[in-house]
């Protein structure tokens, strides 16, 4: 069975944050030329193939969610209008703190079993805490990538 809810985190997950998490920028964040910058001159981009990643799960009817605990939910979600793909997303749940929180909610708010759900996150301690409710998590050593989620989505 194919997962009903593929969730993403967003620092070194979906984006690059000029090499460091978003909530380090400087706002205020500016668009030249379909790049984004903060206030430094760092540059935030998504990895390689993500819009197309986006687009089929769309296309599949699989909902696509976000679980990202950085300091700054406000900017994250700027981030995502400026990229212009907040829309990808039925299931937003940004703010500080441990990643239970993030799935909880996520049930609660989807019907869903954790059995349901995959997700992809850069980050061992969230993989660790995440896979003990019984969600399936997959660890991204350089971005998310479609052959990533193609391999886990025709294991299963
Ligand atoms: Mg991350």
């Amino acid at each position: 069975m194919p997962p009903k809810l593929i969730v993403f985190d967003l620092d070194f997950t979906l984006w690059d944050a000029g090499g460091t998490w978003c909530d380090h920028l400087d706002p205020p964040f500016e668009m030249i030329s379909d790049r984004i910058y903060d206030s430094m001159g760092a540059e935030l981009t998504l990895y390689p193939g993500t819009i197309d990643i986006l687009e089929e799960l769309k296309h599949e009817c699989i909902d696509i969610g976000i679980a990202s605990r950085t300091g700054e939910p406000e900017w994250a979600r700027e981030l995502l209008d400026l990229l212009n793909i907040r829309e990808y997303f039925r299931h937003e749940e940004i703010y500080p703190g441990s990643k239970i929180t993030h799935f909880k909610r996520l049930r609660n708010k989807s019907g869903l079993d954790y059995e349901d759900m995959i997700f992809f996150d850069d980050e061992p301690r969230n993989i660790t805490e995440v896979s003990e409710l019984g969600v399936k998590c997959i660890l991204v050593k350089s971005g998310i990538s479609p052959s990533l989620v193609h391999s886990y989505l025709t294991s299963l």
